[in-house]
């Protein structure tokens, strides 16, 4: 197996090649040049599995080039009751549980991780496989991003007391939650540098885009990303769409659908790549907050992206995007895989804000007409429908469950076919968007054992002004490179 870009330089990459990259140079994204296939036998086979052999079968498919032996160990390291601790039915060997609300109903735990989200499933992989590939290269990377919330510290706890990395992570300084902030500022490990910045989260991706941008210094410091739209992150997020399955099934000849609370179109993408693998799945249900860009592409064949002053700072802060960045792998697909016609079309998203493939008059094409193929349909929630649906499951199920995945679940309830079951992506726990829960029901979330004092540990950050020169000072002080 290689990899390619979405916008086609012929180039062919290895797993471990694109593991530490971000863009292809073309400025595409990485996809396999085939999508593995599983065979019944092997899905069978697969049931009895834990989650960590799972995770490094399915690996095994779309890393080559790792011996099979490395992948197994790297898996166990990963995926341990000790790090998914937070598991709601007691048993953490599971690692992402299901948890049925009604007959035909499910929501999958993805959020039992150190920072209670289910950025944590990829990201503690991503850790472990950096860390592996840093060592036999020996080489060093010092990730440079900028955060509103999950995103950092699900890296920061992924990468905390690796050898041969540091974290620099940007955020708007006061701007993020309480308990968001304690999270991320009460790490000390030595290799973790918060850098709070006086000025919005675009003043952090600002500077994160100008530093990264001085290509020399990029070189020299050995500047590097985790974004959501990393090959590897994705890969780790197939891995629980198949245990979801074969929790929900006993005979591969069933069928399940998805509901996935989406932002940048990462975490179901890897539900789009695990049905072509040939994972029985029906449906897949794009969930939207009122940022709503890939609602209205699911619906119309027309992707528009948004403005700033147009994206919404919403209840469901993690899915507040204006386009997606992974968007690009499904429409890669969609098109059949032609990559000088992708490239016009992202080329075109930069100049007029979009494309459309709705087969409508002045339209760039009609593959709109092919997305039931795919599976993809989509809804939308809002705020009042997250209030009123946070509440409706309390009591009808006696689960609290956060903002994001009560759009998930609102969506769902409007899509699902009866006859099929439906298993709803947990994205994050409640005690992280705690505001929202106490105005839905008038009380705290829940808060997992081990968090309960976490605003009162001893803060780590610098303050720093928006400052490029500043910044590269910092950085270089600190790696000594
Ligand atoms: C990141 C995130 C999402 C959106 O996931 P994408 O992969 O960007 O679509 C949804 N919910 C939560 C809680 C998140 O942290």
């Amino acid at each position: 197996m290689h990899y390619v870009s979405t916008r086609g330089i012929a180039a062919q990459h290895s797993f471990s090649t694109i593991l530490l990259g971000g863009l292809a140079e073309d400025g595409g994204l990485y996809l396999p040049d085939t999508y593995p296939q599983i065979s019944d036998a092997e899905l069978t086979a697969w049931r009895q599995l834990s989650y960590a052999d799972l995770a490094s079968a399915i690996l095994a498919k779309f890393a080559p080039d790792i011996p099979l032996e490395d992948l197994r160990e790297l898996t166990k390291k990963t995926y341990t009751a000790e790090v998914y601790r937070n598991t709601s039915n007691g048993n953490a060997e599971q690692i992402t549980p299901l948890k049925k609300l009604e007959d035909g109903l499910y929501l999958q735990e993805l959020s039992n991780g150190p920072t209670l989200a289910f950025k944590d499933m990829a990201m503690q992989l991503l850790g472990n496989l950096f860390e592996y590939t840093l060592d036999k290269q020996h080489a060093e990377l010092n990730i440079f991003g900028a955060t509103s919330g999950d995103t950092g510290s699900a890296a920061e706890y992924a990468m905390r007391g690796k050898r041969g990395i540091r974290v620099f992570m940007l955020s708007p300084h006061q701007k993020m939650s309480a308990f968001q902030t304690a999270q991320m500022f009460s790490l000390n490990d030595a290799n973790i540098f918060n850098i709070a910045v006086e000025g919005v989260f675009d003043d952090c991706q600002d500077l994160v885009k100008a530093v990264s941008n001085d290509l020399e210094f990029k070189r020299q410091q050995k500047i590097g990303t985790v974004n959501s739209i990393n090959w590897a992150r994705v890969v780790a997020q197939v891995v629980y769409y198949f245990r979801g399955y074969l929790s929900a099934t006993s005979s591969n000849t069933e069928k399940v659908s998805f509901t996935v609370p989406s932002g940048n179109f990462g975490n179901i993408c890897a539900g789009h790549i695990a049905r072509m693998m040939g994972l029985p799945i029906a449906q897949l249900v794009v969930a939207t907050n009122e940022n709503d860009v890939l609602d209205e592409f699911f619906k119309t064949g027309k992707y528009q992206v948004r403005q700033s002053a147009q994206t919404y700072h919403t209840s469901s802060p993690s899915m507040d995007i204006s386009k997606a960045s992974n968007f690009e792998r499904f429409v890669f697909d969609l098109i059949g895989r032609d990559s000088t016609r992708l490239a016009a079309l992202f080329r075109q998203v930069e100049t007029k804000g979009g494309f459309d493939l709705s087969g409508g008059p002045g339209s760039d094409g009609d593959e709109f007409k092919r997305i039931a193929d795919y599976g993809f349909s989509s809804g939308k929630s809002v705020h009042a429908d997250r209030l009123a649906t946070i509440r409706m499951v309390q009591q009808r199920y006696g689960v609290i469950v956060d903002t994001h995945t009560a759009d998930g679940i609102k969506v769902a309830l409007e899509q699902r076919d009866r006859a099929i079951p439906m298993i709803v992506l947990e994205t994050a726990l409640p005690a992280k968007f705690n505001e929202t829960i106490r105005e839905a029901l008038g009380h705290d979330a829940p808060r997992p054992a081990g968090f309960e004092n976490i605003e009162a540990l001893p803060q780590q950050f610098v303050v720093m002004p928006v400052d490029v020169q500043k910044m590269k000072h910092y950085i270089s002080e600190q790696t000594g490179l």
